[in-house]
């Protein structure tokens, strides 16, 4: 919200106030009361409940009820749903509890609580936060959400899975794929004239749109043998020629890399570290962010995994995303941070959701409802327009090519081009963004009262 805090606990006098009360007597002398859940909470029996332009999940088994009474204009808000305990479950992940996965770790969409309430492309958090600010807007002056009072933030971003073809497998691959086949398109794939290798692509469309992004790649090098057996890692080598001249290009025309960890990353402190320490040394950098392949962390808690990063010195990851839908898997589009329930503190290491991933548009358009990618990408910046959050995309190095992927690199500069008919977001590489919400989060905790 943009606002310090102060905890204070009931004085007892008659003319004690707080701006927001979290309790259960409704009588109490406050602006804004939330009631808390009283009971023991039922997974099982979770209800979703549109009221006021608010979503409320329904932890009692309360509805019909109305979650929303207001004492008239500028005057006391009860609300009678645990928006706090919602806002836990959302950032915790809770609601994932008993998702089923595949031998990937790869989540049942079906099955998830979010998707079936068709709630994928609302931030419930941030509408919270919203409606709280709309409460108190004539009272406090809130701190700017992004710099230069941008309406909205955009992180675009491509993971390096499979930047060097492997001929006869795409000769393959695209006489499945297509109904009609061309004989020329399969030679030229065979003859090496078909190429994933689509870096300087990407950069000249941004450059060209004033845009910046960041590239995440692998440390190690993976195979087909290990590909089948143990993990689906990528296969190419970064101390390679190629890999070291794309890096100097990156740099040198102001794009971030970044680690794309392995699959098992996750898994091993020591291997993750050995990866980035790698990646820095072949390329000569320091690395800040990370996002995991098949965004493979800890799902069960993903707080363990975050408190890796922190160790390693990460200032953000970027991996909390549903693989089989688009939008907000934690019901946030703005960075957040996880709590870590064993050490009972925060940790340090920014969270960038991505929001949208290509194969979202593509491979996994058959579990939602657009009609096309472009419905899809408008009704996503729609969201994160409303809402004032952020966009993270995440674009694939290879989709550039047209031969394989048609219609992907298109309905990026679709995207680029709503955009721009939006105008007021703000765009930098996501490390940059890291670092400026952290200034932004410190100066609000230094004003706040714990
Ligand atoms: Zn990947």
């Amino acid at each position: 919200m943009g606002v310090p805090w102060q905890f204070v606990s009931d004085s007892g006098t008659e003319d004690f106030y707080a701006d927001i009360y979290y309790g259960g007597d409704i009588e109490f002398n406050a602006r804004l009361i939330i009631v808390p859940c009283r009971f023991s909470v039922h997974w099982s029996r979770l209800q979703m409940i549109e009221q006021d332009g608010l979503v409320f999940l329904d932890f009692e088994g309360k509805s019909p009820y109305n979650f929303l009474k207001s004492e008239g204009i500028g005057s006391k808000i009860i609300i009678s749903c645990d928006l706090i305990f919602t806002v836990f479950s959302l950032l915790t992940g809770k609601l994932e509890q008993g998702l089923k996965k595949n031998r990937w770790d790869i989540h049942n969409i079906q099955d998830f609580a979010l998707y079936k309430w068709n709630l994928m492309h609302l931030p419930i958090v941030d509408s919270y936060a919203l409606f709280m600010k709309s409460i108190f807007q004539s009272s406090i002056q809130f701190l700017p959400k992004w710099p230069e009072n941008k309406r909205f933030a955009v992180i675009l971003s491509h993971d390096v899975d499979y930047p060097e073809m492997i001929r006869w497998i795409e000769a393959i691959r695209y006489s499945f794929q297509k109904r009609k086949i061309s004989l020329a398109k399969i030679r030229d794939i065979l003859h090496g004239e078909e190429s994933f290798w689509r870096f300087t692509n990407w950069t000249e469309l941004e450059t060209a749109n004033r845009l910046k992004s960041s590239f995440y790649f692998t440390a190690i090098k993976g195979n087909l043998l290990r590909y089948l057996f143990i993990a689906p890692d990528p296969f190419y080598n970064v101390g390679k020629y190629n890999f070291l001249t794309i890096a100097e290009h990156l740099k040198n025309e102001g794009f971030e890399i970044g680690l794309h960890s392995s699959f098992k990353a996750f898994q091993s402190e020591d291997k993750f570290r050995m990866e980035k320490s790698h990646l820095e040394h072949t390329f000569r950098i320091k690395i800040t962010g990370n996002r995991h392949h098949y965004w493979h962390i800890n799902h069960d808690r993903p707080f363990d995994t975050s408190l890796i990063h922190q160790n390693l010195g990460f200032i953000y990851d970027s991996s909390v995303v549903m693989e089989k839908h688009s939008g907000f898997r934690y019901g946030i589009c703005s960075p957040f941070t996880f709590f870590h329930p064993d050490l009972q503190s925060e940790l340090s290491v920014i969270q960038l959701a991505p929001s949208l991933m290509d194969d979202h548009l593509f491979g996994h358009s058959k579990h939602c409802s657009f009609p096309s990618y472009k419905e899809h990408i408008d009704s996503l910046l729609g969201a994160v327009h409303k809402y004032e959050g952020m966009l993270v995309v995440d674009y694939h190095v290879r989709v550039f090519n047209e031969t394989l992927f048609p219609g992907w690199a298109n309905s990026y500069r679709y995207l680029i081009s709503r955009l721009s008919e939006y105008g007021g977001f703000y765009n930098t590489t996501a490390s940059e963004l890291a670092d400026y919400w952290k200034t932004r989060s410190k100066l609000i905790e230094s004003q706040s009262i714990s």
